[in-house]
């Protein structure tokens, strides 16, 4: 398996691969067309490769910055049959678990799976079938079904990890000002 590519559903087709909850998915992963780290836009029942780079478009000058716009033309990718794209909801809540393994325990996180089959013909998408599409819900009975045992968010580890997940989150510090001795404020 090489690395996947990347579908980025747009318009209508995003609003029905969305997960149990409802929710929009902004982007899928598959394997099932170049798998090579490529992305493709699914906009009108048809797929459309992003080209990696693009023609320059005339720069111009906002608020003190030099905005240099790219148009990129999205080529028209033709495939036929099956192609499955997978995706996790990061808007549903993520599920905690544990389980002994041995003398360790082990501890989990996952989000609700979002996987659908795009049934392509001569490059014109007739059918979507969801494979797997859950809920949180979904998630916690799966994971019992394996053996874990659901944990709140108030668990140590889960505590934990919020933390964790929090600190790479979190957004950059707030421009700090301080007062020259003379002159005017300046920006840190
Ligand atoms: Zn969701």
């Amino acid at each position: 398996m090489g690395t996947p590519d990347d579908v980025w559903p747009y318009g209508a087709i995003a609003r029905r691969l969305v997960c149990r909850a409802g929710h929009a998915i902004a982007s899928f992963q598959t394997h099932d067309l170049e798998d090579a780290c490529l992305h493709y836009y699914l906009v009108g029942g048809r797929l459309y490769e992003l080209p990696r780079d693009g023609k320059l478009g005339p720069p111009r000058l906002e608020r003190g910055r030099l905005v240099v716009p790219v148009e990129r033309i999205a080529h028209a990718y033709v495939p036929s049959g099956p192609v499955s794209v997978l995706a996790f909801c990061y808007r549903c809540r993520e599920v905690f678990a544990i389980r002994s393994v041995g003398r360790h325990r082990r501890f989990t996180t996952w989000n609700p799976v979002v996987e659908y089959e795009l049934c392509f013909v001569a490059g014109k998408l007739r059918r979507i079938v969801p494979k797997q599409v859950e809920s949180s819900d979904d998630v916690r009975k799966r994971l019992r079904g394996e053996g874990w045992t659901i944990v709140s968010r108030r668990h140590p580890k889960a505590v934990a990890h919020l933390r964790e997940c929090a600190r790479w989150e979190a957004p950059l510090p707030k421009r700090r000002y301080i007062r020259p001795k003379r002159g005017r404020w300046s920006r840190l």
